[in-house]
């Protein structure tokens, strides 16, 4: 009989079932995940669930009722240790075998870990889970000082929530600027200026050596370069990496990514998987993918969920992203990598608000919107389209952003 499960219960698992409902699936739906929640919402777990402006309820994908309503089986606390692609089963650590007819793979990503000496001291926090913010908030509370290893989105969230809760902040970056990896230097630089404004110090070209500590409690971080810097917390956010062993183990096609095609199917046709985890082609784009977005997410469980229903719904989009630090909402649409010009709109060396346009050969690639909400709007349709807008017309302010494709 119809049995989907889904391994995993984060943001791709809690659409995916909600779509497979939606697209009129009525056999049996079971979610499996290792973590002790229902699927949730991961970003505000560096933004205001972290700074404690928000509880758990609000971080939920969907409300507890919602999977009792639509029929959906959930085991937390289980990790799947297994797939048998003959038999058609998978084992959970629980001892479990369950039987699928279709299975969806959503087992996202985990952080990159920092094996350096002094790893394991107390006080050495990344940022992937709920129990990880409540790692971090318990320092939050007595003061003192952290460092932050890594200037990427997330380390510099966590700075600016810290700072604002009065904690002594440093920023770690191996890289000569934050944020290298994603954006243009204009935007880094201002990243940095902000931040400093906010108290936080930013130290670029700092490779991390290691941790150093006092009766198993982290007292100071150092670098290469001899250098030390006291903290009581240290939270390390180096980039992640996908849950591919599952897949590799039960030789699925595996290429930095769970591979599967536009649709979400894997290499067997039984078992497709969406979000953080795969890798994917891009048609707008004309290269193959792998995201870690919420957007990416969303979009590639409900071209799964169609999928196992039998309804070609290519997964065809614009990526986007987007990160809160301080009263800044930075929105990104597009990849910019490749970009031959940067044009800006607006003034990043004052104020708060400016938008960066990426072009390559003229075509407009990507944006980063800094508090500008109309340039993120339009530029995705603008990119999706794949229009030439003369640079003089994008940094014109007199010219609205509606009119730009004109
Ligand atoms: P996940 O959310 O990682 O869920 C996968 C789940 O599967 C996990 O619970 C995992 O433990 C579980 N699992 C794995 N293997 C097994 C197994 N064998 N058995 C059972 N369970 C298993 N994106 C944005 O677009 N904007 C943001 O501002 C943003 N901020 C972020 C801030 C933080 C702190 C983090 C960590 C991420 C942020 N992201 C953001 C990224 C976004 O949260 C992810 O892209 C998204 O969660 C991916 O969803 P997913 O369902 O693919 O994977």
């Amino acid at each position: 009989s119809d049995h989907v499960v889904i391994v995993g219960a984060g943001h791709a698992a809690g659409q995916a079932a909600a779509s497979l409902r939606q697209e009129g699936y009525e056999g049996a739906i079971t979610m499996i995940g290792n973590e002790p929640y229902i699927p949730y919402q991961r970003p505000p777990l560096s933004k205001k669930f972290l700074a404690g402006e928000i509880g758990i309820d609000r971080v939920y994908f969907k409300p507890p009722e919602f999977y009792e309503k639509e029929n959906v089986t959930v085991k937390l606390g289980t990790r799947v240790t297994e797939i048998d692609r003959n038999a058609k089963t998978v084992h959970t650590d629980k001892g479990e075998t369950l039987t699928y007819s279709k299975l969806l793979l959503t087992t996202g990503s985990r952080a990159r870990e920092l094996n350096l000496p002094g790893f394991d001291l107390e006080g050495v926090f990344y940022l992937r889970n709920v129990g990880d913010v409540e790692g971090i908030q318990s320092y939050f509370n007595k003061g003192g000082k952290c460092v932050i290893v890594g200037g990427g989105y997330i380390g510099l969230e966590v700075a600016a929530v810290a700072a604002k809760h009065g904690i002594d902040v440093t920023v770690l970056e191996m890289a000569p600027m934050v944020m290298a990896r994603v954006v243009d230097p204009i935007v880094s630089r201002f990243y940095e200026r902000v931040h400093r404004e906010e108290g936080v110090k930013i130290v670029t070209g700092a490779a991390v050596s290691g941790f150093e500590g006092k009766n198993g409690q982290l007292t100071k971080v150092t670098c290469a370069d001899g250098t030390a810097h006291e903290a009581d917390f240290v939270v390390v956010g180096v980039g992640i990496l996908p849950n591919v062993e599952l897949a590799v183990e039960a030789n699925l096609k595996v290429e930095n990514g769970i591979a599967v095609d536009e649709c979400c199917r894997t290499s067997d046709p039984d078992i497709y998987a969406a979000g953080d985890c795969t890798n994917h082609p891009n048609p707008l784009l004309g290269e193959r993918l792998r995201l870690e977005s919420v957007h990416n997410a969303l979009e590639q469980a409900k071209t799964a969920a169609a999928a196992i229903c039998g309804k070609e719904k290519p997964y065809a989009q614009i990526p986007w992203f987007w990160s809160d630090q301080y009263d800044l909402k930075l929105q990104i649409v597009g990849l910019s990598a490749g970009y031959d010009q940067a044009v800006v709109r607006g003034n990043p060396d004052e104020g708060r608000s400016f938008a960066v346009f990426y072009l390559k050969e003229g075509r407009l690639i990507a944006v980063d919107a800094i508090n500008r909400a109309p340039e993120f709007m339009m530029s995705k349709q603008l990119i999706a389209k794949g229009v030439s807008i003369p640079a003089e017309k994008l940094r014109d302010e007199s010219i609205n952003m509606k009119e730009m494709a004109a």
